[in-house]
């Protein structure tokens, strides 16, 4: 992969940093890991990175210690739980996140796409609601988590993103989807679409419906 990110794992707990690494390679990324203050400031001063995940209790000091050396690094701390003056210190110090041991490892991905997005300005996002759609990946994403779509529902979206505030008819929308999906989409169909792209986006975008005339999705 082109540009992978790169980031810095530090993490003294054997387990839970092996099973790190090897879910952000899986993800793309390049992984440098260091288990103690010293081996991260050493890694630090060697290379730049574009995120540093940081445990805070390390052998030889905190994660604040890597902190410090980072420059403008982006950070997400591991905290263990309820620690409210860490967070709030980790916080106040320029941490882009935290989050709490222990943790779902997908929530920490997700939690790690979105500092990254948010760090390179995430290119050419549309969003609805809670959904942002990244045109030049040709997916959406509900805070920082993949959304499952079809073609035809990412395309149903797109459209939708792309009238936002504007009544659309059904046969607009039909035009819409039927040139970018190539295949014939029936007027009764679209109903049944529509219905399944709400579901996926449940309360995260709206899709009103306009009687007798079509559809409307609002911010
Ligand atoms: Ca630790």
């Amino acid at each position: 992969m082109q540009n992978q990110p790169n980031i810095l794992l530090v993490e003294d707990d054997s387990i839970i940093a092996s099973g790190l690494v090897y879910a952000l390679k899986g993800e793309g990324y390049a992984v440098t890991h260091a288990a103690s203050v010293s081996d991260a400031l050493s890694f630090a001063s060697a290379g730049s990175y574009d995120l540093a995940v940081l445990d805070l209790g390390l052998p030889d000091g905190s994660g604040f210690d890597v902190r410090e050396r980072l420059g403008d690094t982006s950070v997400i701390f591991l905290t263990v739980v309820d620690d409210e003056g860490n967070i709030v210190k980790a916080l106040e110090g320029g941490a882009e996140d935290y989050i709490t041991k222990p943790f779902r490892l997908r929530e920490l991905l997700a939690r790690i796409k979105v500092v990254l997005r948010r760090k390179t300005g995430g290119g050419e996002a549309l969003s609805i609601g809670k959904v942002s759609i990244h045109t030049s990946e040709g997916k959406a994403y509900i805070e920082g988590m993949p959304l499952d779509l079809t073609a035809l529902e990412y395309r149903l979206l797109l459209t939708f993103a792309n009238n936002k505030g504007k009544i659309l008819t059904r046969t607009q929308i039909l035009d819409s989807i039927w040139d970018s999906a190539g295949s014939f989409v029936e007027d009764n169909t679209l109903t049944v679409y529509i219905k399944r792209l709400r579901e996926k986006l449940g309360s995260s975008a709206d899709i009103e419906t306009v009687r007798g005339v079509g559809y409307r999705v609002n911010a």
